[in-house]
């Protein structure tokens, strides 16, 4: 069932969901499978599944050369979220990226997604490879994410690359977008980025899930600022528990979000990680229930693979 649907569906109480990881390349999926079974009693209408590009490593080859190698550390999206629809019966959502991707590329992934059964994407720009600082698009690939949802939203009219095609059927996608309530990093603006966000929508995507953000205010404040420019989708809020005092300074630097000074202080008083991780769930109990009274109708948890203290906060929250 489509995302929109189920918001529909939800008569104003508010769903639990999260996104998993897929385990790094060699690992079994029973590993997931071990982080999904905890919080399945939480009854999440779906699931989403991250995507992860290729990286670029240098290896040491005779006479100290380097040799550039391709890999690939988290590949198995779609079989996830293939495994996740059959094993539990809920919708899965892979994330898909322009980076890495040609056109053609994203066609034949997208129809893989159809035979599957799969109703929703969430279409994502992605980051540029680490080696690189400016996101570079593949020659025959999409630079923004508006142009991918573009491509889907296309298919879902049964428009595909090869025009010749005859009676192609059409795809029924239903296609979620990236939002950054503090900003994206490369945007100049705030008024910019929402710009480019309503081009997202306008091109075919209806529902937006944000970054994660540690102070309801932003959150509350961003979908002000939308709905006064026209945006009238569902913007399911992005949560994150705080878990190790590191944290502190990788969430800013990876993510671009700021911390409350309540917050930072609280860590910064924790003696270890298991206090750290405690004062994590308990900031992001907090956070939820305020969105919940809000009335908003879905909370998006990102479990980064690891369901302990997620199943602590809806325990709490659900
Ligand atoms: P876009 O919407 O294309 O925006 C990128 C930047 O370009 C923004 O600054 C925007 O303002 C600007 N822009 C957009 N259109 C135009 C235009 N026409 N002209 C000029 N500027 C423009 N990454 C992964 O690799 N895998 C994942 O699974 C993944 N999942 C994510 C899930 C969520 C909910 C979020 C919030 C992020 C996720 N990301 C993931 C990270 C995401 O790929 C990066 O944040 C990326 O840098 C931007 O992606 P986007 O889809 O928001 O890009």
């Amino acid at each position: 069932m489509k995302v929109t649907e189920h918001i529909k569906r939800s008569n104003g109480e508010t769903q639990f969901t999260f996104e998993i990881l897929p385990p790094l390349k060699g690992q079994h999926i029973q590993s997931i499978f071990d982080n999904i079974d905890p919080l399945m009693e939480f009854n999440p209408p779906f699931i989403d599944v991250t995507y992860h590009r290729e990286e670029y490593v240098y290896k040491e080859v005779e006479n100290g050369l380097l040799k550039k190698q391709v890999v690939k550390k988290r590949p198995g999206t779609v079989g996830i979220c293939a495994a996740i629809q059959n094993k539990y019966g809920v919708d899965a959502i892979p994330h898909i990226l322009c980076g890495g991707f040609t056109k053609e590329d994203t066609e034949n992934f997208l129809v893989d997604l159809d035979f599957l059964d799969i109703d929703n994407v969430m279409a994502l720009r992605g980051d540029a490879v680490k080696s690189e600082i400016y996101f570079k698009p593949e020659k025959e690939g999409h630079t923004y994410a508006s142009d991918l949802v573009a491509q889907i939203e296309n298919l879902n009219n049964g428009k595909y690359l090869d025009d010749e095609l005859q009676n192609s059927s059409c795809t029924n996608f239903c296609i979620g977008v990236a939002a950054y309530p503090e900003k994206h990093m490369e945007a100049p603006s705030l008024e910019s980025d929402i710009h480019f966000l309503k081009k997202k929508i306008k091109k075919g995507a209806t529902y937006i899930v944000t970054q994660m953000f540690f102070d309801n205010k932003k959150y509350f404040d961003f979908v002000d600022k939308c709905r006064k420019e026209g945006i009238t989708v569902p913007i399911i809020p992005g949560l994150k528990p705080i878990a190790t005092k590191k944290q502190l300074n990788l969430i800013p630097h990876r993510f671009h979000v700021d911390l409350p000074d309540e917050l930072i202080i609280e860590i910064v008083n924790c003696k270890d990680n298991k206090q750290a991780r405690q004062v994590g769930i308990e900031w992001c109990i907090e956070q939820s229930k305020e969105l919940q009274k809000a009335g908003i109708p879905v909370l998006h948890y990102y479990s980064m693979g690891k369901s302990d203290n997620i199943k602590a906060i809806a325990k709490e929250v659900f």
